[in-house]
């Protein structure tokens, strides 16, 4: 909880005083550690993106400040925003109130909104004819580099995480599980209800106690998905079933996939069948993937922390997208 100092007491974005007759007085707040960064002039964004940014500084400094702060906090952001960039003339422009040259009445809403990535001299053509036509324009910023470069953070262990699992048997068949904890807490439970035969709470512990001779693989789990999203999960597993014909899911608890996804699976099948040069994965005959295939999200077959024999398990078709 933030203290008074010095008669000072911060609250969001305004400082409040406490001035020597006990009134209390108030001016813009910034950390410490603000740089007084915005958006650079030479930005690949829309001129109104920039108008608007100096003209929200402004606003906050004549919403937030009394009379006798106002003058230093203006020559403040007059000398921030001329270090981003900005002239002294184009800061003056952007906070002149703008003329109207239609009234409020005459005004019609548009008809519809426009997304368009900003170029320079074509996107912003384009928003000016699709006014004409009543239809409102919003210029997205196009990719910045810190969206294309990898986050410098590690990489969390995919086991440690929720996610869409497939587990195979040694008769070719598969198990797809989805869970919301960590993928190792439900493997782990999948190979207790094996152990102690309790085929009512697991339907990898049915097949392994109904089928005698079946060995349930667990060292070969392979991760399909590492989601934490409810409906993303969801519909991952009934895609996976979908191309899995050959598993032994209890159907009752999975979703019903819609059947406006057969087509396009069909396809991705097709597509898949003719471009793929190998088989990948170990046990599982139903589930070919080509091996410079990015665009779909890859499945890892994992070590298993708690097999002996995993030590050349580890065998991981491609790095996850994410
Ligand atoms: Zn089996």
């Amino acid at each position: 909880m933030e203290k008074e100092r010095e008669g000072q007491l911060p609250f969001l974005d305004v400082m409040v005083l406490r001035k020597t007759d006990l009134r209390l007085g108030h001016k813009v707040y910034r950390k410490p550690t603000h740089t007084d960064r915005y958006l650079h002039k030479n930005s690949n964004h829309h001129p109104w993106q920039k108008r608007g940014i100096i003209k929200t500084l402004v606003d906050r400094a004549n919403r937030n400040c009394e009379a006798q702060f106002l003058n230093t906090e203006l020559d403040h952001l007059n000398w921030a925003l001329q270090a981003n960039g900005y002239s002294k003339n184009e800061i003056t422009r952007a906070i002149k109130p703008r003329k109207q040259h239609r009234t409020e009445e005459e005004k019609q809403p548009p008809t519809n909104k426009v997304f368009l990535p900003y170029i320079k001299g074509v996107t912003d053509r384009m928003g000016k004819l699709l006014e004409k036509h009543n239809l409102q324009t919003v210029f997205k910023p196009t990719t910045k580099i810190q969206q294309m470069l990898r986050s410098a953070k590690d990489r969390r262990d995919p086991l440690t995480t929720a996610g869409v699992y497939r587990i195979p048997c040694s008769c070719g068949q598969v198990y797809i599980g989805t869970t919301k904890r960590s993928i190792h807490t439900r493997i782990k439970e999948h190979e207790r209800h094996c152990r102690l035969k309790q085929p009512e709470n697991s339907a990898v512990a049915e097949h392994a106690i109904k089928q005698t001779g079946h060995e349930i693989l667990f060292h070969n789990t392979e991760i399909l998905d590492n989601t934490s999203n409810h409906y993303v999960r969801l519909h991952r597993e009934a895609i996976e079933i979908h191309k899995h014909q050959q598993n032994f899911n209890q159907k009752e608890e999975c979703l019903k996939l819609n059947k406006t996804w057969l087509p396009a699976l069909k396809n991705t099948e097709c597509k898949r069948s003719t471009n793929s040069t190998q088989p990948q994965g170990q046990g599982i005959t139903a589930h070919k993937r080509p091996v410079n295939e990015t665009h779909q999200p890859q499945g890892k077959i994992i070590s298993h922390p708690y097999q002996n024999n995993t030590s050349t398990t580890k065998h991981i078709n491609q790095p996850s997208p994410d």
